[in-house]
């Protein structure tokens, strides 16, 4: 449908700009440092940068998996860096991060899938910056508990793992992975005293509106904190096409329904990714 035409006029972004923004993106570029907000081209980089807050990948740049919806490559991953977690910190500490997301590809050919590199990760970037908050953008280590409790067990303010979709669709967007798999991860990770929970959806995937609210009633019984809606956009042609563009008020719609259901926070717009406005969600 409209993937060629242009796109709605609320998908139009501004560059980003701003003193802050300016300042580090020449960082950025000096010390070659590796943000998914510049590899991703994120249209939120004005606002997030300008708070203080970016998003990290660890574990490489190729992921095992090959979600439908994922511009980060596929294939035989990378050796494992052991100096990747100073490096995180390092950056975090030139850019001055006063909240970092960290995500990473899936490592499923890993044993620990990757868990003692994100404990290790963690412990770097409170090492070298101890008045950072962080987020922790988990892969569901496959539902394991152990290598989950790695994670918990280095106190991320917020952990968070994306849904992504609605349950019907589950198997087109993400192949390797499972619905119900993925909400017992947001539930173990209650069940065992995390503090704040979140998880994110993208809309545009041909769901309907009662499978958007089913999902949400899905995360409120895993007792998810906050939860992330923001409209699918094709990353390259060989990706999942775009099926609808989500109208501005059916996200506001969407929005006043999680707060229905009693989430803490509810990110609902076509532009929200799913560490968009990340640092309030510690509270
Ligand atoms: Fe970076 Fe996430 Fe903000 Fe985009 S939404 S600029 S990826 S922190
Ligand atoms: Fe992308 Fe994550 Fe899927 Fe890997 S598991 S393809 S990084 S969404």
């Amino acid at each position: 449908l409209p993937e060629r035409q242009a796109k709605p006029k609320w998908l139009r972004v501004k560059l980003p700009t701003g003193k802050k923004y300016t300042e580090l993106r020449g960082l950025v570029d000096k010390y070659k440092l590796n943000t998914i907000c510049t590899s991703g081209s994120c249209p939120n980089m004005g606002e997030c940068w300008g708070e203080g807050t970016a998003t990290f990948m660890i574990l490489g740049n190729i992921c095992t998996r090959s979600c439908g919806f994922c511009g980060v490559k596929t294939g035989r991953p990378e050796s494992v860096d052991w100096d990747e977690p100073e490096k995180v910190a390092r950056s975090i500490k030139i850019m001055n991060i006063k909240h970092a997301v960290l995500t990473s590809v899936d490592r499923d050919d890993l044993k620990d899938m990757g868990s003692i590199m994100w404990a290790e990760t963690v412990k770097a970037v409170r090492r070298m910056n101890p008045e950072t908050t962080l987020e922790t953008l988990i892969p569901d280590f496959q539902g394991i508990e152990h290598h989950i409790d790695r994670i918990i067990n280095v106190a991320p303010e917020v952990v968070s793992h994306n849904i992504e979709t609605v349950r019907r669709l589950t198997r087109e967007v993400r192949i390797q992975a499972k619905y119900d798999r993925s909400m017992g991860v947001l539930k173990y990770l209650k069940s065992q005293g995390q503090r704040r929970t979140k998880s994110g959806i993208m809309l545009g995937l041909g769901e309907t509106r009662e499978e958007v609210i089913e999902t949400l009633h899905d995360l409120k019984a895993n007792e998810v904190d906050v939860v992330t809606i923001g409209q699918y956009l094709q990353p390259s042609k060989k990706h999942l096409p775009v099926k609808q563009f989500i109208t501005p008020d059916q996200f506001d719609e969407y929005k006043q329904i999680g707060l229905d259901l009693g989430f803490r926070h509810v990110e609902s717009s076509a532009l929200v990714r799913s560490s968009y406005k990340a640092q309030k969600h510690i509270n």
